[in-house]
This record gives structure tokens, C-alpha cells and sequence, in this order.
């Protein structure tokens, strides 16, 4: 015998439990299932453990999508400083990192708890290690056959994330069921994931593990000023991580290694105050010290004082630090990526309310649509918001 809600929401993660509290207050009988132990896995771990959950600065520049003008309505019907008057009204301290990111100052467990504390007074039921065998639609309702028995509803909605970090639980189910009921997807792919190197790259810049470096990093679709960090593996850090969603293989980046020096016009400075010193000190003043040795091997700068260097031995320096070019071999994949790019086609969902445009009753939120935002706690305020969204008009 099946049992009857008004609302199935699958995926108790940052999308679908806001999603559940927002429908259960305007009193919906929602019922949310996940696979998992435990809810809000990814905002568990997130943030290094204190989740970034919003972002300040919010705005639809920082999304990526084939359909850019769709984010835009849930982005602005349920802000940054929506979740963060939620944050506050539930006593939960936070500050601001850096570029407008929020993060905890305790634990994102807060997060996890509010989120729960919320579906609990609204009387949305959250029911864990639920696996999903099948999802079929008639007579006007949803059946979910699941382990935990057969479950019925009007209205399902599928909050149940990307691809990234399968060790968390992440599954391809969301795309399947947009699949089966006709969705379109636009190609997947990892976002927001450290580079990998050829070997010869590898190989020179093995010693240079665990050094960090302000950069500009830019393609010809978008540039990021932020920290980039040498791995074993290749080049991660933020500045890496937001460029690489912009990324496609076989294509450079520029990196731009010191941008708070116009290098060219500091060189010649130098030469006329300090012509003794040596050129190889002055990059292992600019730069952290291994890195401007690595670089003076791999391009065989001389190791002369600044008299003895001309204009054009200049020139070539400043271009090559301004704009030093590398060469990805790929990333690391969904293993250690941080959001899945594309997703269910936008083109087919309502912007206002999440809803298919060609399944009655089905809606989509979250990181399974084709938005992806940028680091920063700009994915967490599309989780928020498209799951208000969505709630609302449940
Ligand atoms: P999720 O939060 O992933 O929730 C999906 C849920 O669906 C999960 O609970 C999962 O168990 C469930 N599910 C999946 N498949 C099935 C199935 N077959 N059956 C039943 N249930 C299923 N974003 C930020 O904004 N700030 C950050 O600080 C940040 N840090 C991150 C750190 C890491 C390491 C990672 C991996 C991601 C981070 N992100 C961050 C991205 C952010 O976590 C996601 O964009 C966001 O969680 C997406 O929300 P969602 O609700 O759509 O999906």
C-alpha cells in the first residue's frame, strides 16, 4: 500500500531541505528521502568543515549556464540576505573570509541543524537511508519505489545534486529521472577542480608542492585574482579552481604571476637605483623564492646583476611572468571537484517556480540544473534560492 503526501522531495541536501521547511510552513505534506546516513553530507564537509554558505556580492554574473538569463528571478526573490536573516534568527555566529564569502565560525553542522530545525516545526518528515528503485507517473501522481516501501505524491521534486565526490554519495539519479521524463541535459562536466600537468610541467614544478602565489588566472572567457597553489598532482587553489569551470581540455591559461608589479618598469628602476644587484635576487623578492628559481632553469634567465641585463632580456621576463602560460593535461575529475557544470536544461524549467515545462507536477532545484556558480558560497545561494523557490509554488 502506498503511502500519500502531498509533496516527495528527493535529496535531503542544502537545495531539497530548504525547499521541504519553505513548502511544509505554507502547509504542504512533504516528505524528503535520501540514500544517505545522514543529511547535508556536502554541507558537512564543505568550507573545510565550516561551509561557506552564502556569498555577499551575489548576483547572476557569478553563474554559469547555456541559459544565463534564468537564474535571475530565484536569485532575486530569495537573496543572500534572506538566508543570512535565517542564519541570524537562528543564533548562529559567522563572519566573512574573504571577496564577501560567509563562512561559519563554529561548524557547519549549524547550517545542517538549522536547515533540519526548520523542516521539523514546519512538520516535514526527512527520511534517510532510502534507496529509490523506481519512479513512475500516473493517474496525476508520482510513485517512488523505494526500500523503505512505496511512496506516493502529486508533486516530485528532484534536489539530488551533480555528479562531484561520488564518495559522498553522489549519483547520476537526478539527470536519469529528467531523462525519462523527456528533459534535455547539457553535458556534464567537473567544475571547480584542481589541474593536472603533463609530466615534463610535473616533473619541474614537483619541488614547488604545497607553495601558494596571488595570481591573476585567465582564459578568454573570464580571469579571477586569487591565491594559486602548487600540488603534487598540478595547480589548485582558488584561482585555479574558478578558472578550470571555464576551461575545456586541449586549451591554455595565462597566468598572470605578479600582478601587483608592472615588472617591465620596476626592472628598469632597479637597474639605475641597485645595478649591483643581482637579477635572481630581485625575482626571489617578488616571488616566493623556489618558484623564481624554477622559473630563472626553465627559461634560462642569466644569473647576472642588473647592469649587465638589457632592455629586450627585460622585456622577455615581464612578459613571460605577466603572462605565463600552462598547459593542463585535465583535472581530477568528480573525485575531488567541487560541483558538476551543466545539467537538466534550463530552457525547459520555469525560472519562478522550478517547475518542468513538460511533466506536470515535476520541479527541479539545485546543483542538478545546468547553474553552476562560481567558489564562494555562490553554489550554496543557489541551493537556498531555487529551493525557495520551488517551495513556494508548491
Ligand atoms: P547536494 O547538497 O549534493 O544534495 C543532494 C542529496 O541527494 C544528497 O544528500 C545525496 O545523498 C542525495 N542523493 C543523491 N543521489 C541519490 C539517490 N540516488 N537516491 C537518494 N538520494 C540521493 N558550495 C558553496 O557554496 N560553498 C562551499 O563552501 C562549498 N564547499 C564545497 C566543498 C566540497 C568538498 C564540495 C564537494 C562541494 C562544495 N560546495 C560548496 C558545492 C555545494 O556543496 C553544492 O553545490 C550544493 O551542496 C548543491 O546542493 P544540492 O542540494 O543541489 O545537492
Amino acid at each position: 500500500v502506498a503511502v500519500n503526501h502531498d509533496v516527495i522531495i528527493i535529496g535531503a541536501g542544502a537545495a531539497g531541505l530548504l525547499c521541504a521547511a519553505t513548502a511544509a510552513q505554507r502547509g504542504r505534506r512533504v516528505l524528503v528521502i535520501d540514500h544517505a546516513k545522514q543529511a547535508g553530507k556536502k554541507i558537512l564537509i564543505s568550507g573545510g568543515g565550516r561551509c561557506n554558505f552564502t556569498n555577499l556580492y551575489t548576483s547572476p554574473e557569478n553563474y554559469l549556464s547555456e541559459n544565463p538569463h534564468f537564474c535571475k528571478s530565484a536569485l532575486s526573490r530569495y537573496t543572500q540576505w534572506d538566508f543570512i536573516d535565517l542564519v541570524n534568527r537562528h543564533g548562529i555566529a559567522y563572519h566573512e573570509k574573504t571577496l564577501g564569502q560567509l563562512f561559519c565560525d563554529h561548524s557547519a553542522k549549524d547550517i545542517v541543524s538549522m536547515l533540519l530545525t526548520e523542516c521539523r516545526r514546519a512538520g516535514a518528515q526527512v527520511q534517510l537511508r532510502t534507496e529509490i528503485t523506481a519512479v513512475d507517473y500516473d493517474a496525476n501522481s508520482y510513485t517512488v519505489v523505494t526500500n523503505q516501501g512505496v511512496l506516493r505524491a502529486q508533486q516530485l521534486v528532484v534536489a539530488c545534486g551533480g555528479l562531484s565526490m561520488p564518495k559522498l554519495g553522489a549519483t547520476p539519479l537526478g539527470y536519469q529521472l529528467a531523462e525519462q521524463f523527456g528533459h534535455r541535459i547539457v553535458s556534464v562536466r567537473a567544475g571547480l577542480v584542481p589541474f593536472t600537468l603533463h609530466d615534463t610541467d610535473k616533473q619541474r614544478f614537483t619541488e614547488l608542492s604545497g607553495l601558494a602565489v596571488d595570481v591573476i588566472a585567465s582564459n578568454q572567457r573570464n580571469q579571477f585574482k586569487e591565491a594559486m597553489l602548487f600540488t603534487h598532482r598540478g595547480l589548485s587553489g582558488p584561482a585555479m579552481l574558478q578558472i578550470s569551470s571555464y576551461w575545456y581540455p586541449g586549451e591554455t591559461i595565462q597566468i598572470n604571476l605578479l600582478p601587483q608589479e608592472s615588472i617591465f618598469t620596476s626592472l628598469l628602476e632597479l637597474r639605475q637605483q641597485r645595478p649591483r644587484m643581482s637579477l635572481r635576487s630581485v625575482l626571489q623578492e617578488w616571488l616566493p623564492k623556489r618558484l623564481a628559481l624554477t622559473l630563472c632553469e626553465q627559461y634560462q634567465w642569466p644569473d647576472k646583476n642588473l647592469a649587465d641585463c638589457n632592455n629586450a632580456l627585460f622585456q622577455t621576463i615581464a612578459d613571460t611572468l605577466e603572462n605565463w602560460t600552462i598547459k593542463p593535461n585535465g583535472t581530477e575529475g568528480y573525485r575531488t571537484a567541487e560541483v558538476t557544470l551543466g545539467g537538466v536544461d534550463t530552457r525547459e524549467v520555469n525560472s519562478k517556480t522550478m517547475a518542468s515545462t513538460l511533466q506536470p507536477g515535476l520541479y527541479f532545484i539545485g546543483e542538478v540544473l545546468d547553474v553552476t556558480g562560481w567558489l564562494g558560497g555562490y553554489n550554496f545561494q543557489w541551493a537556498w534560492s531555487s529551493g525557495w523557490a520551488c517551495g513556494e509554488s508548491l
